[in-house]
């Protein structure tokens, strides 16, 4: 069952949340900095040791300080007009995830909107990827959320799930 949050994705009490991270799994602004802030400098040295990540791929780690058990770290396409493969790389990154997720037995997983904040992702396109993606997933977990930052991205969730 998909669910629709609205809030800070680094309080939930979840088994895994997903990070939209760069390829230096490193930190940065967004998402990616409200997680390493949350989780403490641990996150850090433990994605020091997974020497990047490719866009579309995705690398896990302890989720140390936060509510979640797991950070499941992502990196997003960074939008360039939509003819340089971003929509099957975006695919990628909820695939990778989820199939990360299944391997270390995570049953409740959150998201992000994956690449719609610095990268520039169309938020409309991106959460038509989203939900098709967490649609053919979630069955094989208890919860599958997507926790958006604002009411806006909320509704245009909910939007979709309803049609
Ligand atoms: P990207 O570089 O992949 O675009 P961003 O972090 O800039 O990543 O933005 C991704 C999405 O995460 C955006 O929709 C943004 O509004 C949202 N976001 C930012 N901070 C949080 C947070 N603490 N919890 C949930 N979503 C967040």
């Amino acid at each position: 069952m998909i669910e629709v949050l609205q809030g800070d994705i680094t309080t939930l009490s979840v088994d895994a949340i997903v990070n939209a991270a760069n390829n230096s799994l490193l930190g940065g602004g967004g998402v990616d900095g409200a997680i390493h802030r949350a989780a403490g400098p641990q996150l850090l040295e433990a994605c020091r040791a997974l020497n990047g990540c490719a866009t579309g791929d995705a690398k896990i780690t302890p989720g140390f300080r936060l509510p979640a058990r797991y950070v499941i770290h992502t990196v997003g396409p960074v939008w360039h007009g939509g003819g340089q493969g971003e929509p099957a790389l975006l695919e990628s990154c909820y695939r990778r995830s989820f199939e990360l997720a299944l391997q270390n037995n995570i049953r409740t997983i959150a998201f992000p909107g994956i690449s719609t904040g610095v990268y520039g992702y169309p938020k409309g396109q991106a959460a038509e990827i989203a939900v098709r993606l967490l649609r053919e997933f979630e069955s094989r977990f208890e919860r599958v959320i997507a926790c958006c930052f604002s009411r806006e991205d909320a509704a245009r969730y909910e939007n979709l799930l309803s049609a």
